[in-house]
């Protein structure tokens, strides 16, 4: 890979905090210390959690939190050693006995929520809203209301086998097969053989003939083995309907919903909300068709490259850029953001064993995240790094959570890093007097929106649909195709082409196969975040200390009482759209500079 130098190949994180080394004896003293007290906390409460009080519960939490802690560190040590040097073959050993020797010790430990689940209701009656609980109160009432779609332990155990080779096994054959395709493809006049994936990355070709031709072969694999993946897709989804009845859900979304403790009607709110706002991607792929000079878009040019802005920022600028954006929104955000270039909590260079992309990392409370990039120096390598600090500056505000606590659902994750991305995008056009950099600024920010947000409805949209069409029946490949073409016009209207062989999209994506209901969670977190910054920039100064106060609740309560700090109330469509009255805004502009 070549790269320009940019300045960040000196910025490289310092984790001695965390161990000195990879030969640190504190490593085997972590692993053999923690299971010790794993097998002390069995011994001292396995078979006793009914007799305990509200007051000795929360003790063993404590001492539980006590126990997981330094595995925590030492699992984050390696990884972040791991993530810059994927090659290492010392790492990669140390890395196996460490998950190999932390998995054992919190076997030993699962026994816990599974007992706290099963008390009789007389049993856990002191416990229920008990004081004393503390911190823990609002995990232990999660996992006891989860635990009433519990069928009994030996049923469990029944259905754990079963699954290993009929659900798991399905999904199984899926990915394996998925990943098995490759594909013959003609480009620059020679034939090559490409995976998936780099097929794929053609949408962003600037040919749009080799687009379009990419993903026409990319879904004839998949229509090719429609036989199979029906089969599979039938099988789970029904798989997944008979849990539902046995376990006395209400949906089968529902599933998913009570899992990340949100109510049936806040994610049917979010839906219809979403899809009353594909009149906002219908405006802007017209405006894209007249950007790159088309008189018609296929579905496989939305990802079509605009005129770039090759423009490159240095390491040095980005972060005063970065900084100056959290400044100008908020002075703790700034200080926090700042402790992480001052602590060298950052490592920011791409290296040839280096893994790729960017993620923030944060083991236990005390101490704070490091983040990794691999930064070029383009403009959305600023908007990555205002990304993960935002991730950073989160788990910051949230370091007064227990260990439990501390980390915030998937929901709610991103609601601190998108909106760091906003605050910067914000700045920075404010700033900039480019047309072509602010152009594709816009216009990164619309199709990241649209990609998480709209598509991921749509997807969620076709497994409402599916999951009822299945339940009542089995469906022919051709009716998945037909249900999910009708979720394609609902979301682009007349301003692309659908071609035929889209209608095999839905068999390429393995979330539906490997995780139902799992996507409308990107949805919810990014319009809950659209929606927040609106609501700031309408309220101004008094927003701050509400959102302060909700970055720092981690995962203590539910989401809707988390987002009812701010005075949202997630219930409610109207707060949805808030997120759209942003992003109308977007174009808004976009639209001027055409
Ligand atoms: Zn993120």
């Amino acid at each position: 890979m070549s790269t320009q130098l940019t300045g960040a190949e000196n910025i490289r994180w310092d984790l001695n905090e965390l161990f000195s080394n990879i030969d640190d004896p504190r490593i085997d003293a972590v692993l053999s210390n923690s299971k010790v007290q794993a097998e002390a906390f069995v011994e001292l409460y396995k078979g006793k959690l009914g007799d305990l009080t509200a007051a000795e519960l929360a003790e063993a939490y404590n001492t539980l939190e006590s126990i997981s802690g330094p595995l925590y560190r030492l699992g984050q040590y390696i990884h972040l050693l791991y993530a810059v040097d994927t090659a290492d073959d010392k790492i990669k050993a140390t890395l196996a006995k460490i998950e190999q020797s932390s998995s054992t010790t919190s076997n030993l430990l699962v026994f816990f929520g599974l007992e706290l689940g099963n008390l009789t209701e007389e049993q856990f009656a002191i416990f229920d809203g008990a004081k004393a609980l503390g911190d823990f109160g609002y995990k232990i009432a999660k996992l006891r209301k989860n635990a009433r779609y519990n069928l009994s332990e030996k049923e469990e155990q029944i259905i754990n086998l079963k699954d290993l080779n009929g659900s798991n096994a399905h999904q199984k054959l899926y990915n394996e097969l998925a990943t098995s395709f490759s594909f013959e493809f003609e480009l620059d006049g020679e034939v090559q053989t490409m995976s998936g994936d780099q097929l794929r990355a053609l949408r962003q070709h600037p040919d749009a003939d080799v687009r379009q031709r990419a993903m026409k072969l990319f879904f004839s694999r998949y229509e090719e083995h429609a036989l199979t993946i029906n089969h599979l897709y039938n099988s789970l989804v029904k798989d997944h309907g008979i849990e539902v009845g046995l376990r006395g859900y209400e949906n089968p979304i529902s599933t998913m919903n009570s899992h990340n403790d949100l109510s049936d009607a806040s994610i049917q709110a979010l839906n219809d909300v979403t899809t009353e706002s594909y009149t906002l991607v219908n405006r802007y792929y017209k405006l894209k068709a007249k950007m790159l000079g088309m008189e018609e878009l296929t579905l496989a040019d939305i990802y079509a490259p605009l005129p770039q802005s090759s423009k490159v920022y240095p390491f040095e600028e980005a972060k005063q850029l970065v900084l100056d954006g959290f400044k100008s929104f908020d002075d703790d955000f700034h200080a926090k953001a700042k402790a992480m270039f001052d602590e060298n909590r950052i490592d920011a260079p791409v290296g040839p064993s280096k893994r790729g992309g960017a993620f923030c990392s944060s083991s236990t409370p005390d101490l704070k995240p490091f983040v990794l990039l691999n930064y070029t120096g383009k403009v959305r390598d600023v908007s990555t790094m205002a990304h993960e600090l935002g991730h950073a500056i989160h788990a910051m505000f949230s370091s007064d959570q227990k260990l439990m606590n501390y980390h915030s659902i998937l929901p709610l994750a991103e609601t601190a890093s998108i909106f760091s991305e906003m605050v910067l995008t914000d700045s920075l056009l404010k700033k900039e007097t480019d047309v072509e950099v602010k152009k594709s600024m816009l216009t990164g920010k619309l199709e990241d929106i649209f990609a998480s947000s709209h598509r991921q409805n749509m997807f969620s949209s076709f497994e409402v649909a599916s999951h009822a069409a299945i339940n009542a029946q089995l469906q022919s490949p051709q009716e998945l195709c037909e249900l999910y073409t009708i979720e394609i016009q609902k979301m682009f209207g007349d301003s692309v082409t659908v071609t035929p062989e889209y209608a095999w999209e839905w068999s390429s994506i393995p979330h539906i196969f490997n995780v139902p209901f799992y996507v409308y969670a990107y949805n919810f977190g990014n319009l809950l975040v659209l929606a927040l910054y609106q609501q700031y920039l309408d309220e101004g100064e008094s927003f701050k200390p509400k959102y302060k106060e909700f970055l720092s609740m981690g995962s203590s309560a539910s989401p809707a009482d988390i987002t009812n700090i701010v005075g949202a109330d997630i219930n409610d469509p109207d707060f949805w759209r808030k997120s759209l009255k942003y992003i109308e805004s977007l174009i808004d502009q976009l639209e001027e500079l055409v």
